[in-house]
């Protein structure tokens, strides 16, 4: 990696369109500017178009236009401008990664990681678009037939959050334009950036004006419910937290509107004692680390056989300990910040709790004082069953190691939270790995590795994780509608 000039730092935020994009045309907000800053030094990095309730009604009335004629382009055509585009994002992906690592705040590394899996997307349902299929079968009395076939659910709204500033577009995005769906896409207003660049490059990719609307707004309740309101309105996919997701279902249940939801996690992660302590610390630092630890993903929660507890905590804290804070652009970098004050304020308040209830860190425990939403990699020990971290999303890099006695213990920890996205488990038993998967309540399980995203496979939850899934075969499904005709021969 070479030295990243604060000219090429200002040079990408200035190729970024900062408007809006309605029916083909980019536009200013009617309500000015929302400015966009850089975690890292907690300056402001540029302004972007603020949407007004209008500027919102006239992107649905967009992608509303634009819905018939988009649905009756070939497959193979919705297919090409995908992969058109996964092909830009990659030759595109130093500039989009210091973008993303300027408003996110994650290093260049991950920012590359992101992208890469953001663009699979792309290529995965530029592939899918022409495996949309039906069928035909014979009655069961023999006399009439039985007809389906699957067509686009219509217009969109997708709302997306600011930890994976791309991904989470494009594993909406990419399944939509497969599947024929036109929409209006609406990105966190922390990190509107890499999502406009996005929209460039579709545009360049030549997706028709209108396929796909985009809203960058700081009032994103007061702009979004007009929509959700609107009888045009087919579906919603909303990625972000439980406690919005749910506010989202109240609204759209006026129009009994067809969900998506990826909501927040608090992913258990469990070592039993005939683990590969090495591998299980190398799972852990991903699960954890990844994003800051800012992933709907992250390891919330360790629970780890009680003979191993301490090995494993030690060697964790000595990996964790080890990591280098700093600007995701600067070189040497482990470590970025996390998004906001408040954010880091959440991920104090959580610790000092444990702390203040008997835990133990064996790392970390602080904040890192100056410019910059920093906070230490921390380990913590000794937590009791009422710390508010075993319960809450920490978001954040905190790592809890809790000792169990046997597996159906682990079992009873694992799955004592109202979320159900994803666990980890880390065991050379291969009997002990398949019965514990089956009785985790998760949509998710990494076994023996920390990362599960992939675009093949299908990404959800259960419980209050929310439902649908993202990805793989099933990913298209949710932008399907399947239609029945009952045939009289
Ligand atoms: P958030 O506060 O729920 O916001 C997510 C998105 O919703 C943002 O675009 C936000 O806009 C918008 N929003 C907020 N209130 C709204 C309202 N009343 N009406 C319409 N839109 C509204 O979540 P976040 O803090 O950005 O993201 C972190 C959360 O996302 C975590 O809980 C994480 O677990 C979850 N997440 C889940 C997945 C998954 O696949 N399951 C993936 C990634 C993240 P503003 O920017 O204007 O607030």
């Amino acid at each position: 990696m070479t030295t990243i000039t604060a000219s090429q730092e200002q040079q990408v935020v200035d190729q970024v369109p900062k408007q809006l994009y309605i029916a083909g045309e980019w536009r200013d907000g009617a309500k000015g500017t929302l400015s966009v800053e850089d975690p890292s030094t907690a300056e402001a990095l540029c302004d972007v178009a603020d949407a007004s309730v209008d500027d919102a009604k006239a992107a649905l009335d967009a992608a509303v236009d634009a819905g018939p004629e988009f649905s009756a382009m070939a497959p193979r055509e919705r297919g090409e401008i995908l992969r058109r585009a996964f092909e830009m994002i990659t030759e595109r992906k130093d500039d989009l990664a210091l973008l993303m690592t300027l408003e996110m705040g994650k290093t260049i590394k991950e920012s590359l990681g992101e992208i890469a899996y953001a663009a699979e997307f792309f290529r995965w349902f530029s592939e899918e678009s022409v495996r949309i299929d039906g069928r035909y079968a014979v009655a069961a009395n023999g006399a009439g037939r039985i007809l389906t076939m699957k067509q686009p659910v219509g217009p969109c709204l997708m709302i997306t959050p600011w930890n994976f500033p791309l991904a989470m577009g494009t594993r909406k995005i990419g399944p939509a334009i497969a599947a024929g769906c036109t929409m209006v896409v609406k990105p966190a207003q922390q990190t509107p950036l890499s999502m406009l660049a996005l929209a460039k490059i579709l545009e360049e990719a030549g997706l028709p004006g209108g396929v796909l609307n985009l809203i960058t707004a700081s009032s994103s309740g007061e702009t979004m419910s007009p929509l959700i309101a609107d009888q045009r309105l087919r579906k919603m996919s909303f990625t972000g937290s439980t406690e919005v997701g749910r506010r989202l279902m109240a609204q759209a249940s006026e129009t009994l509107l067809r969900l998506s939801m990826e909501l927040g996690g608090n992913a258990p992660f469990l070592v039993f004692e005939d683990a590969d302590i090495d591998a299980a610390v190398a799972g852990a630092m991903l699960a954890k680390m990844r994003n800051m630890g800012e992933a709907c993903t992250s390891a919330n929660r360790f629970h780890v056989a009680g003979a191993v507890a301490d090995q494993f905590a030690t060697k964790l804290a000595e990996q964790m300990g080890a990591l280098k804070l700093g600007r995701g652009v600067d070189e040497g970098t482990d470590v970025g910040p996390l998004i906001d004050d408040t954010q880091r304020g959440k991920v104090a308040e959580l610790v000092e709790d444990a702390l203040g209830r008997g835990a133990t860190a064996v790392v970390g425990g602080h904040k890192r004082d100056g410019a910059g939403y920093f906070y230490q990699p921390t380990v913590l020990t000794d937590i009791p069953d009422d710390a508010e971290l075993l319960q809450e999303e920490i978001f954040g890099p905190v790592a809890p190691v809790k000792g169990f006695t046997d597996e159906d213990e682990a079992i009873a920890a694992a799955n004592n939270t109202e979320y159900g996205l994803v666990a980890y488990v880390f065991t050379s038993d291969l009997k002990r790995a398949l019965r514990v998967c089956e009785k985790l309540e998760t949509g998710m399980i990494g076994l023996n590795q920390g990362i599960v995203s992939n675009a093949q496979a299908p990404f959800g939850g259960v419980k209050q994780s929310g439902f649908g899934r993202e990805g793989g075969y099933e990913g298209i499904e949710e932008y399907l509608e399947t239609k029945y005709v009952a045939v009289n021969l």
